[in-house]
């Protein structure tokens, strides 16, 4: 037999009022946006979000209705208030129970650039021990492989990934062998910055169907300002990678998805958006896929 709640749960929350977790931002002069935890928001001027801060309002005042409509606030001893919220919440969220078909590995932090806006906590070279080991690798595709999706994506991620190429390996060789076993198909990307691409590792690439996101933030001065790495020659070696790809993969890449080069806008090239288009529109890169523009 279902159970129902005892009747105060169910009791009038004007007794005595507390407030459920909000996220609030001013918007105008007197206007604030205030928003629950499942995205509902609602206006409120200053005099009233102060008074919903203070819990000084009843029912019959409007700001009461608008608040609790909102799930801003709950009566202290009410539990359906707070229940109604959870179960909004959990369907709101019900996508983190299923397993994502995108799976990233950062098999090391270290690179050998130090672009400045660099968002991992880049390690120097030398530093391997922060190099991801074979049993978390392991570990992470049994969670890979835990996607109900008969199509996952391996995505390779650093700092500068190449410098753990050994690992890239063991992982595509893995994967490639649970594949066959579970019938899934898995693509490959290496988000790589192209500087120490050489021949074995693009017939690595080629021989496993491999692609290559690499980033390009405008003309050389530019790129090599933002992405300095000893030489300066970040921009150089970013364009002959590309060119060096296209030369021996260009009937991989057509047929399947695009390579992809982003660029990266930050204060440095803010001023120079029109050199980074045409950058982008060069004879080097003419006709591929312009992936996005990240500002930071
Ligand atoms: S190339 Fe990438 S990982 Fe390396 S320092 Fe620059 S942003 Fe960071």
């Amino acid at each position: 037999m279902a159970r129902f709640l005892a009747a105060e749960a169910f009791s009038s929350p004007s007794d005595e009022l507390s407030l459920l977790p909000f996220n609030f931002e001013r918007t105008g002069t007197e206007q604030f946006l205030v928003s629950n935890m499942v995205g509902d928001f609602i206006r409120l001027t200053e005099d009233e979000i102060n008074k919903l801060i203070d819990l000084k309002l009843k029912p019959g005042d409007g700001l009461y209705e608008k608040a609790y409509a909102a799930h801003l606030i709950t009566g202290s001893r009410q539990k359906s208030q707070q229940q109604l919220l959870a179960l909004r919440l959990r369907s709101r969220m019900s996508f983190l129970r299923e397993v994502t078909p995108l799976h990233m590995f950062v098999v090391t932090l270290r690179c050998e650039h130090s672009c400045p806006y660099c968002q991992v906590s880049r390690q120097s070279t030398d530093r391997s021990r922060f190099d991801m080991s074979e049993a978390t690798a392991r570990g992470g595709l049994d969670i890979a492989f835990q996607s109900k999706s008969s199509r996952i994506k391996i995505e390779f991620q650093g700092g500068e990934p190449l410098l753990n190429f050994g690992l890239i390996k063991m992982i595509v060789s893995a994967a490639q062998a649970r594949s066959s076993v579970l019938g899934k198909k898995v693509d490959f990307v290496i988000a790589t910055n192209l500087a120490l691409l050489d021949d074995t590792i693009l017939a690595f690439c080629k021989a496993n169907e491999i692609l290559l996101s690499t980033s390009l933030d405008g003309p050389a001065d530019l790129h090599n300002k933002n992405r300095p790495r000893p030489g300066g020659n970040s921009y150089e070696l970013a364009v002959s990678g590309i060119l060096f790809f296209f030369a021996h993969y260009l009937r991989l890449a057509s047929r399947s998805k695009p390579n992809n080069i982003i660029a990266t806008m930050h204060r440095a090239g803010w001023n120079s958006t029109s050199a980074v288009f045409n950058e982008f529109w060069t004879s080097i890169i003419r006709g591929l896929h312009f992936e996005s523009f990240i500002h930071l």
